[in-house]
């Protein structure tokens, strides 16, 4: 079967036979790593190098700290204005909603300040307006995007400029599919279901100097101080999430770091786009062209509207072969491709010849 899910998405094969092998003994301990305690010698091992692995693939500068938490992407929407609402009098953010998730965490951050909302609201989000369209707040806390918005299969190409005001990005679909420059950011995060594990952990990598800001109510096991200062094991975190994550970087360093995964992703998302333009119309994307996910695709078949039909027709055609999880978001509609790290050239390259079949032999 090749998984085309949106998340929790595909795993590196090589990833889960390792942690098969160790199910039941992780390093000769006897036990496996989901019996291990947190605070065992073994478990800081495993944290450490999951950390250590991480600074190396991003290069991330000593001023950043790394935790691991739980809640998810929905627990950073309430975690981030939490610890950095008051980073100044006015208890102001800046956010740039161009998709469903970012919509969802701007609405999260109201219950703690006053959210500025940078561009007009858009009935469709298949564009990022430009920059010179934003209304940024010099006095706002903090700019929040997401780089990737999953379900609309809408990226940034590039990191927005904010003038000094600290940026917050959700990477949950796109981190480490690209290089990016951690020094340009206040907060990255991303729950690790889609490109680098399984459900149940989130990554934070924070700016020293925004950490120490939380407001008074801010729950405990969100307080970026409190997990920084006790290396995310304040309390029990969740232990068998960053095992994996760790043995998920430790495949992407082996695989030629995160240069490889954005060529990968460069290549594997054009072989889709380029088969969608070429079809004259069969299949069409209504992203605009500068900001088309390397991640995931959304697609109609049979004209922009779709065509329920025929889009059945090839979701079954797509699962006899083998392909699955390729049926678009309800509020989208029609296909999306998602084509994380762990999904491979040639798993692309059977999906995109289905592709030419099917438009072939549906085409009147
Ligand atoms: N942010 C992005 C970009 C997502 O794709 C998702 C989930 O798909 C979320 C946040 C929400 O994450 P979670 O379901 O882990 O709360």
């Amino acid at each position: 079967v090749i998984n085309f899910s949106p998340g929790p998405a595909k795993l590196p094969e090589e990833v889960l036979q390792e942690a098969q092998k160790e199910m039941l003994n992780h390093d000769n301990v006897g036990v496996g790593v989901m019996e291990l305690s947190h605070r065992s010698k073994e478990f800081m091992r495993i944290l450490a190098d999951c950390e250590n692995n991480l600074r190396n693939l991003l290069t991330i500068p000593d001023n950043y700290k790394v935790v691991f938490m739980q809640g998810g992407g929905t627990g950073q929407f309430s975690a981030v204005p939490l610890n950095l609402m008051a980073l100044k009098p006015g208890h102001k953010a800046d956010y740039i909603v161009t998709g469903i998730w970012s919509t969802k965490a701007a609405k999260e951050a109201e219950k703690y300040g006053a959210v500025n909302r940078v561009i007009t609201k858009m009935d469709k989000y298949e564009v990022i307006p430009k920059q010179n369209e934003w209304n940024l707040d010099p006095d706002a806390c903090y700019v929040y995007y997401c780089a990737n918005e999953t379900v609309h299969g809408v990226e940034f190409s590039y990191v927005p400029e904010t003038y000094g005001v600290p940026l917050v990005c959700d990477m949950s679909s796109n981190i480490l599919s690209r290089h990016v420059d951690v020094s340009k950011f206040g907060v990255i995060y991303a729950g690790a279901q889609k490109n680098i594990g399984c459900a149940g952990v989130t990554l934070v990598i924070i700016r020293e100097d925004l950490i120490g800001y939380a407001l008074p109510y801010c729950p405990v096991v969100f307080d970026y101080s409190v997990q920084v200062g006790n290396n995310s094991l304040y309390n029990t975190p969740p232990t068998y999430g960053i095992y994996i994550m760790g043995l998920v970087f430790k495949w992407i360093l082996t695989a030629g770091g995160v240069d490889k995964m954005e060529e990968l992703s460069k290549k594997k998302s054009e072989a889709v786009y380029d088969t969608i333009d070429n079809s004259k119309g069969f299949y069409s994307c209504n992203v605009d062209e500068s900001c088309r996910s390397r991640m995931n695709i959304p697609v109609r078949i049979g004209g922009p509207g779709g065509n329920d039909v025929l889009e059945d027709s090839f979701l079954q055609g797509a699962g006899k072969r083998g392909m699955i999880s390729l049926k678009g978001h309800r509020s989208v509609g029609g296909l999306r491709i998602s084509l994380y790290n762990a999904v491979s050239f040639e798993d692309v390259d059977k999906l995109v010849t289905f592709m030419k079949e099917f438009m072939n032999e549906n085409r009147h």
